[in-house]
C-alpha cells in the first residue's frame, strides 16, 4: 500500500471525493464492478471494485494515516463492526471502503473514478441484504460468504 503508483497507464485510475479533499488513485482495471442491494448500498448507490492492496495508492489522506488511524476521515462503522467505510468529512461522499475481509483488500467506490463512464461498465448484482446479518447460524455471514463463493 506504501509503494507510489507507476507511471500512467490504461490501468490507472485517479479516483476523488466530490470536494478533492479525499485523493487516490488505483493500478487495477475494473473487472468486476458490483451493485449491491444492503441496507447502506442501496442507499448510496455506489459502485464497487475490490482490489488488492498493492492496487490502492492513497494520495489524500495518506496511506501512513488510514493505517494509523489520524486520517482525519469519518470512518462508518455499523453491523458487525468490521468493516470500515471512509467517508469525506467535508463533501460526505465515501471514497473507498475496508470489507469484512480486512487487510488486503479495499473496495473502491467506482463512482469516485475520474473519466470511467459508469454506464459502460458491466455490473454484477449481489444480493447483501439476505446475508449481512450478525447473529446468524455460524456467526458473521454476508462478505466473507461472497468472498468464499468468489474465490
Ligand atoms: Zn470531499
Amino acid at each position: 500500500m506504501s509503494t507510489p503508483p507507476p507511471p500512467s497507464s490504461p490501468q490507472t485510475h485517479t479516483g476523488t471525493c466530490h470536494c478533492g479533499h479525499i485523493r487516490f488513485s488505483i493500478t487495477s482495471p475494473l473487472p468486476d464492478v458490483v451493485s449491491c442491494d444492503c441496507s447502506i448500498c442501496i442507499r448510496r448507490g455506489a459502485l464497487i471494485q475490490r482490489i488488492p492492496d498493492a492496487d490502492f495508492h492513497p494520495i489524500t489522506p495518506t496511506a501512513a494515516s488510514l493505517e494509523d488511524g489520524t486520517h482525519g476521515l469519518i470512518e462508518y462503522r455499523f453491523n458487525t463492526m468490521v468493516a470500515r467505510d471512509y467517508i469525506c468529512p467535508v463533501c460526505g461522499i465515501l471514497g473507498y471502503r475496508r470489507p469484512r475481509l480486512g487487510t488486503g483488500v479495499w473496495a473502491i467506490n467506482v463512482r469516485c473514478l475520474e473519466g470511467v463512464e459508469v454506464e459502460k461498465l458491466e455490473v454484477r448484482r449481489v444480493f447483501g441484504s439476505q446475508l449481512s446479518t450478525v447473529g446468524v447460524e455460524g456467526g458473521v455471514t454476508g462478505e466473507g460468504k461472497e468472498e468464499a463463493a468468489k474465490s
